[in-house]
């Protein structure tokens, strides 16, 4: 990527990926671009397109006709939301980078107050919601589960109500872009790294326009990819689980031999089943929690790139990147 992009260092990059957000675009832009040259006239906006399906390109090239400051980066094909922020962070080049949704339910006038928390000496300054407007209570409700499930199964600090919109400092972009996982959770990788991590409170909006690109599908996915790349601990449960049910089938095996004393010899069919289910059950449900890291192993080891650059729009200036 450097190769492509002269080596300007502006003072602050902001990164959105963008996915169908023809609609939001426009406004994203103004809000962002006001709420930087209020800071410094020394800005990048690195907008992703993350292969939509509608005019968001043809909106991102637009922008950077009449914006210098805007830079645009057309993924080959949809990628998802991680993937296509961490292509951004690979091409942004601020010495801060404020990573953030673009359809607007995290205010960009937050960079304000998220450079005056670096000055004070933050290596990361993230957003944490105090309100989330126009969630569904479903939305609300797995979010909280899934964050409770996350801290007890980890050992990783995943501050709750924090989503990927942040202020980042050069060194920790560095540092997260030599992490060379596939299955990404950023909010989690930047935890990991470390430092001085400061929250901001901020109260989440409705989206500007659209609808979230998150269905429940993707959720359950997004999840599973947190829990599985943060956390051993479902492997372990395993043992434990094996262990209380070894433990459980030797009482049933001393109330057996106990009937068996009794010379009671038929009775008993109704629990044979019902134990030859549960263990049945119990075992493809722990060979189910194998596969998941097996195949999330198997991801990690072909080592293909993170994401593909179809072109990167920068000004006037298209570069396509090369198709071999
Ligand atoms: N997004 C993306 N690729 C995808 C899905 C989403 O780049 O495959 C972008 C989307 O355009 C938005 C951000 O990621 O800027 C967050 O997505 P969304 O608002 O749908 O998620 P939610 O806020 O509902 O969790
Ligand atoms: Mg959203």
């Amino acid at each position: 990527m450097e190769t492509i992009r002269t080596k300007l260092r502006p003072l602050v990059s902001v990164v959105a990926p963008c996915y169908n957000e023809e609609e939001s675009l426009r406004e994203f832009h103004g809000r962002v671009a006001a709420a930087c040259s209020g800071l410094t006239g020394s800005y990048e906006i690195v907008l992703v397109d993350d292969g939509s399906k509608d005019a968001t390109w043809q909106v991102i090239e637009a922008l950077a006709d009449d914006d210098p400051h805007v830079v645009g980066v057309r993924l080959l094909r949809n990628h998802g939301h991680q993937l296509a922020a961490t292509a951004g962070l690979h091409v942004a080049n601020g010495e801060r980078v404020m990573l953030i949704d673009a359809d607007l339910q995290d205010p960009p006038e937050l960079l304000g107050a998220m450079m005056a928390c670096m000055d004070e000496g933050a290596d990361v300054v993230y957003g944490q919601r105090v309100s989330r407007e126009g969630e569904t209570w479903f939305k609300l409700a797995t979010a909280g589960l899934f964050y409770r499930m996350l801290t007890k199964l980890t050992s990783v600090p995943i501050p709750r109500d924090t989503g990927d919109f942040r202020l980042m400092s050069r060194r920790v972009v560095d540092l997260f872009l030599l992490m060379p996982e596939r299955q990404r959770f950023i909010r989690g990788m930047v935890s990991w790294i470390g430092g001085n991590q400061v929250a901001l409170p901020y109260e989440r909006h409705a989206r500007f326009a659209g609808s979230s690109k998150y269905p429940l599908s993707k959720m359950i996915r997004f999840a599973v990819d947190a829990i599985t790349s943060f956390s051993t601990v479902p492997l372990r449960i395993a043992v434990w689980v094996g262990l209380v049910t070894a433990g459980l089938s030797m009482l049933l095996l001393l109330y057996a031999l106990y009937q068996w004393s009794q010379n009671v010899v038929v009775a008993g069919w109704a629990s044979i089943i019902t134990a030859i289910a549960f263990l049945g059950g119990l075992q493809m449900l722990m060979l189910g929690v194998f596969g998941e890291y097996l195949g999330r192993l198997v991801q990690e080891t072909k080592g293909r790139p993170l994401f593909m650059v179809k072109s990167i729009r920068a000004g006037k200036h298209l570069h396509e990147v090369p198709s071999n």
